[in-house]
């Protein structure tokens, strides 16, 4: 069975696809997301994708919170909209140190969860991931994980156990940006949730 490590951004997104990739592979999780903001936040988040590790007794690696890199790929990006060039360094910094941990750590493969989420484009993702796969000598899975009832399924799990779900992508920037939402909602008289 091929080793498969993946990168994981929190519960809600990777929840459907653990329990897919962990009948396949040799399946470790890897939890590395200095981009969230607060703390407070990033433990909070972490400890719901250990509580779905433990379920399943799959392997999870916790890497560092490494804030200060993350302000250095983004900077001068802080008026980037959301899925702009930010975004893309976000992405490419987290899939970078998950493809040299997993060549250092002898995987075969490796992937991510980020195209789970709503606005994360596997158009976007998916050249990132073949490229870092490429530098480290590694194969890429390419799933769009948004796709055959896989969001729905993770829903339901997701809601079944109670877990935490946030509604902010994870920077200090997507924090302004829900509460632009938000405003824009209140406005509309609705209540929806936004998620990431
Ligand atoms: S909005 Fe999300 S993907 Fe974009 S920079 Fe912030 S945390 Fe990263």
């Amino acid at each position: 069975m091929d080793k498969c490590l993946l990168h994981v951004c929190c519960a809600p997104c990777s929840i459907a696809v653990i329990d897919e990739l962990k009948n396949d592979y040799d399946l470790t999780v890897y939890f590395y997301n200095p981009n969230i903001y607060p703390e407070q936040e990033y433990l909070k988040r972490k400890a719901e994708v250990v509580r779905v590790c433990n379920e399943w007794k799959i392997p999870m690696i916790d890497a560092d919170y490494e804030t200060q890199n993350w302000e250095e790929c983004t900077k001068g990006l802080e008026n980037e909209p959301e899925g702009g060039k930010r975004c893309l360094n976000c992405f490419a910094m987290r899939l970078n140190k998950a493809g040299e941990y997993a060549k250092q750590n002898n995987f075969d493969i490796f992937a991510t969860t980020l195209t789970s989420g709503r606005n994360k484009k596997a158009d976007v993702i998916h050249p990132l991931g073949f490229k870092i796969a490429e530098k480290f000598g590694l194969k890429f899975l390419d799933i769009d994980w948004k796709t055959e009832g896989r969001q729905e399924k993770g829903r339901k799990m997701v809601k079944d156990r109670g877990i935490y779900r946030q509604d902010y992508c994870g920077c200090r920037f997507s924090i302004e940006n829900r509460t632009q939402n938000s405003n824009i909602i209140r406005r509309g008289g609705q209540n929806h949730n936004l998620k990431p």
